[in-house]
């Protein structure tokens, strides 16, 4: 059993010619709204992989919020530590012009609001495997997760997106840690500290330092959109952890290329035949 701690957002998504300067008024070309944020989508990406997955973080009570919980529930995570807070659901009003260049306001909403965890939530980390975080909620609750974990024998795996400095304690009490070439470089000498570190490389696929080193390369595939890829390859780490390193860092690099072939950021991860169909092509 998984329990991911994290965010949960609904991305609103504009397609437009240009972007609009400030005080401009563009015309847009399309409008999405497709559900996002880290710890949603790796609850949503290990479920699909076939295993037992919980979820604790917030959603706010408006309508987002409402969609946000269905989303994770018909996944089949279990929703019941996914609490309900006053105000907005995290939200990220994302708007893309013909050049596929950029503009993004992230607000966090409901998941500023995961901040102590109740005896409930310290009862779902305890009788999971792994506890999965990011590091979209508050730092604090995350270190707490991580430290009441490690005093269960729970195993914890850290994914430490978006990247920032991280506490000796976070460090300290982190067994895994799943990280792209950006966030490895920005980190630097404190990804030695972690007993097991698996870095990213795109489409060169992924490698693993800790009991052994080794790399293993992606599977070609016709990439239409990485949105969530690294999702889907930590989502898929975890719920395949226990098969060891090697086997464990394969699959989820097969797991995070198939995830390129769709596009959106938790509608994209695949299921276990989905993933051991390109897997085994
Ligand atoms: P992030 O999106 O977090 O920066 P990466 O870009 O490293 O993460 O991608 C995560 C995983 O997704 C890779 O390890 C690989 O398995 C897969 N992947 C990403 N881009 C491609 C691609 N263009 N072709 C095939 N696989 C890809």
């Amino acid at each position: 059993r998984i329990v991911v701690l994290g965010s949960v957002n609904m991305d609103l998504i504009t397609r437009t010619p240009s972007l609009p300067d400030p005080g401009e008024t563009v015309l847009g070309t399309s409008f999405t709204t497709s559900p996002g944020g880290k710890g949603s989508n790796q609850a949503i990406a290990a479920a699909k992989a076939g295993v037992s997955v919980a979820f604790i973080g917030a959603v706010g009570d408006d309508e987002f919020g409402a969609t946000l919980r269905h989303t994770l529930s018909s996944a089949g995570v279990d929703d019941r530590a996914l609490r309900t807070a006053a105000g907005s659901s995290g939200i990220a009003a994302i708007t893309v012009d013909d050049q596929a260049e950029n503009s993004i306001v992230v607000v966090p909403g409901a998941n500023h609001h995961v901040r102590d965890l109740t005896e409930d939530d310290l009862a779902v980390i305890a009788e999971a495997d792994i506890l999965l975080c990011q590091l979209e909620i508050p730092l604090d609750t995350v270190v707490a997760a991580f430290e009441y974990a490690r005093s269960r024998g729970v195993v914890t795996m850290l994914n430490p997106s978006p990247v920032q400095d991280l506490p000796d304690a976070l460090v300290a009490a982190t067994e895994v840690l799943v990280v792209n070439e950006a966030e490895e470089a920005r980190l630097g000498h404190r990804v030695n500290e972690v007993p097991h570190v698996i870095t990213t490389l795109g489409a060169r696929g992924a490698r693993y330092r800790g009991t052994e080193s080794f790399e293993v390369s992606a599977p070609r595939v016709d990439a239409v959109d990485t949105t969530g890829a690294g999702d889907a390859f930590a989502g898929a780490l975890a719920a395949s952890w226990f098969t060891g390193p090697r086997a464990s860092v394969e699959w989820a690099c097969v797991a995070g290329s198939f995830a390129t072939t769709r596009p959106g950021a938790s509608a994209s991860s695949g299921t276990r035949d989905e993933i051991d169909a390109v897997r085994d092509a």
